[in-house]
């Protein structure tokens, strides 16, 4: 495997209002060749910075960035063979949709002909066949975000930086918009690195995530492990629905001082060989399933997502919680 993009000790520290923001704090990272990769956070933990400095538009405050085992530190973003799709898109509004696309070729002194040949393939690429001659007030939201994607890379860059390139969408728009980026990126073999802090989003599209918390990158691991084996409350607590206990509760329950267990692990049973006890404080109706909010005499309370098609307590009702000893993921006590 070789790498596509590599940070080394990556930090970058603003000074603003006489204050020192450390935006990324020691960021270590490894993006291979082909990878579809996530920068996942909550809003200012340092994603945008992250990428940012890759695409060179930031410079690091020290640590090193290095691009298919070249050292880019210090190059200009156009120096670079990365390019970048901005969350607002950034078409030239007075520009046809064609010469949108076709503009860092018309920069680089590509011919008409060339050029508008390359641009119309990859507007098919996008499936937007048809609507070259128009301008960007003339297209949709979903329609404007593929242009973007299609300008971004008509240079055939060799990493794609994606800063939340679907904020802008509605739900179901964006839904549709996360599977054809993944099956593009699939297709191109290129590496994109991608910036959300929308966790379905990021479990659903990547090979693997970085989670980051105020500047500093928590865990690098597939959707799956990251979901399963959480490194540390905060991924537990950011991704996916947790019950997070500490304590006495925990102890009682789990027997570790602190450890998350899943609400989907829960289930409800009988009384005998029950793990906790309780009494059912609130019900929230998924369509799929219910999350029950349970009073333990443990305790803690309990989130438990039990299936739809059965029967489920009432609030204020008892319910008996059961679940295997391998739903108990231990974590660090907190400090
Ligand atoms: P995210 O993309 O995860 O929301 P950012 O990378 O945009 O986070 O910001 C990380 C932190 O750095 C925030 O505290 C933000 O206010 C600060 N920051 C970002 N850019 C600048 C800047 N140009 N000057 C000063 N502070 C900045
Ligand atoms: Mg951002």
């Amino acid at each position: 495997m070789t790498s596509a993009v590599t940070l080394q000790q990556v930090s970058c520290v603003f000074h603003s209002g006489g204050k020192e923001v450390r935006a990324v704090d020691g960021a270590d990272l490894e993006v291979q060749a082909g990878e579809f990769f996530t920068l996942l956070g909550p809003s200012g933990s340092g994603k945008t910075t992250c990428l940012r400095m890759i695409g060179g538009f930031t410079l690091p405050t020290s640590g090193r960035i290095l691009i298919h085992g070249e050292d880019v530190s210090q190059q200009p973003p156009y120096a670079r063979p990365v390019n970048t799709v901005f969350q607002d898109y950034a078409l030239f509004p007075h520009m046809s949709i064609l010469d949108n696309v076709a503009y860092s070729q018309m920069v680089r002194g590509v011919d008409r002909a060339t050029r508008d040949r390359r641009a119309q393939e990859l507007l098919a690429m996008v499936r937007l066949p048809d609507v070259g001659q128009r301008k960007p007030a003339q297209l949709s939201g979903g329609q404007r975000q593929r242009v973007a994607l299609a300008r971004a890379l008509i240079n055939q860059p060799r990493v794609l930086l994606l800063d939340e390139p679907l904020g802008a969408l509605d739900l179901k728009l964006r839904e549709q918009m996360q599977v054809e980026l993944k099956n593009l990126q699939r297709e191109l073999g290129i590496s994109f690195i991608f910036v959300t802090h929308d966790q379905h989003e990021a479990l659903s599209m990547s090979d693997r995530i970085g989670v980051f918390n105020k500047g500093r990158i928590e865990q690098i691991a597939t959707p799956a492990q990251l979901y399963r084996a959480p490194a540390t409350r905060f991924v537990a607590e950011f991704v996916g629905a947790a019950n997070l206990l500490e304590g006495a509760g925990a102890r009682q329950l789990t027997g570790h001082a602190s450890a998350m267990i899943r609400p989907e692990l829960i289930r409800l049973g009988d009384a005998p060989g029950a793990r906790a006890r309780g009494t059912v404080a609130e019900a929230q109706y998924f369509g799929a399933f219910w999350r029950l909010r349970v009073a333990s005499q443990a305790g803690p309370e309990l989130l438990a997502d039990v299936p739809a098609t059965g029967s489920v307590p009432a609030v204020g009702q008892p319910a008996h919680l059961h679940w295997d000893a391998e739903a108990v993921h231990p974590l660090e006590a907190a400090a």
